[in-house]
């Protein structure tokens, strides 16, 4: 075995996102609809700041409609659920996204659900996670999970049929809707947790490693079968004192020298799943945009 080829997340998002400049100017030249998001952050959370502005920088740059609501740490769910009905109510926005997670004081359950599934462009509202699950009707799928496909075929070509795919973690935000996707991609799906037995062992199996667990590069690279490609999810903010004194640095799930030495794929922290989630949320709200003119969602 060798050293694996780095996926490189920077050159496909970029891609991706050329993609969607070209539909989003062929879909204003056709109907004059601009795509229009609303970002929602409620708080100060310094990572939430730094998510939002992002996403808010890359509708810009596409031309989208933007606006983003910041509402106080206190703001009550009242108050929170009917901004989310005036952003249901604007034909100007397609697609909502309230940045989680959000105080204690406001159910985040209630809020998703208040949103309008065909706004709902993080894919959370139980109507989406239902018609990925069967496959009915268009589902808006979440970003990061959506993402990690787009990485899988880019690597793999677009049958992944037969293949064995390991995903490590089962949240609704990452974990559960990566292994809908993957099963809906004729794979062979085991969904590990904190729970699994022998997880080394369970992860060898797999063609296909998806780790979306948040914590430092458990995933050792023994634990990879020979070849297998490895998506790594977590994002992990460690000290790094050789950058000099508070200094910190980013670290996967996956212990990424190591795995690289076995794989023949594998994705890097940075620059591998991240930047694939910023532009698939473009796509959900060019998508949503699509939708509700009665269009195609563009490929
Ligand atoms: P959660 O904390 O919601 O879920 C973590 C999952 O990992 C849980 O299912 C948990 O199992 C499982 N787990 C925890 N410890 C172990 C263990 N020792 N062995 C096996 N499984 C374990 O995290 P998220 O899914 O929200 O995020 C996962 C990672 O992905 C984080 O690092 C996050 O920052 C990153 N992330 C990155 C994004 C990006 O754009 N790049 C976007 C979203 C997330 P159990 O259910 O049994 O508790």
């Amino acid at each position: 075995s060798g050293i694996a080829a780095t996926i490189d997340g920077r050159a496909v998002s970029a891609r991706v996102i050329e993609r969607i400049a070209f539909e989003t100017r062929r879909l204003t030249d056709e109907t004059g609809v601009v795509p229009g998001l609303a970002v929602v952050l409620v708080g100060d959370d310094p990572a939430s700041q730094v998510y939002v502005g992002a996403k808010g920088r890359k509708a810009d740059e596409l031309g989208f409609v933007s606006v983003q609501h910041t509402l106080p740490a206190d703001t009550s769910e009242e108050a929170m659920l009917r901004l989310v009905g005036e952003l249901n109510d604007d034909p100007a926005i397609h697609g909502i996204l309230v940045q989680l997670p959000l105080p204690a004081q406001i159910d985040k359950n209630r809020v998703i659900e208040a949103i309008r599934p065909e706004k709902d462009v993080d894919g959370f509202h139980p109507i989406n996670v239902g018609r990925l699950a069967s496959g009915a009707g268009e589902a808006m799928v979440p970003c990061t999970p959506a993402g990690c496909m787009i990485l899988l075929r880019d690597t793999l070509g677009d049958d992944l049929g037969g293949l064995e795919a390991v995903v490590v973690g089962r949240s609704n935000l990452v974990g559960k809707p990566v292994a809908q996707l993957l099963l809906n991609e004729n794979c062979t799906v085991t969904i590990a947790h904190s729970r699994t037995r022998d997880l080394p062992a369970v992860v060898r199996r797999a063609d296909i490693v998806v780790a979306a667990v948040g914590r430092q590069e458990m995933v050792r690279g023994d634990w990879i079968k020979p070849g297998a490609t490895v998506i790594d999810v977590g994002v992990n903010r460690i000290p790094a004192p050789e950058k000099g004194e508070g200094k910190t640095r980013l670290v996967g799930d996956v212990a990424f020298a190591e795995a690289a030495a076995v794989a023949s794929a594998i994705t890097p922290v940075p620059g591998g799943v991240g930047p694939m989630t910023i532009a698939l949320l473009m796509a959900n709200t060019l998508k949503a945009a699509c939708l509700s003119l009665g269009r195609p969602s563009p490929k």
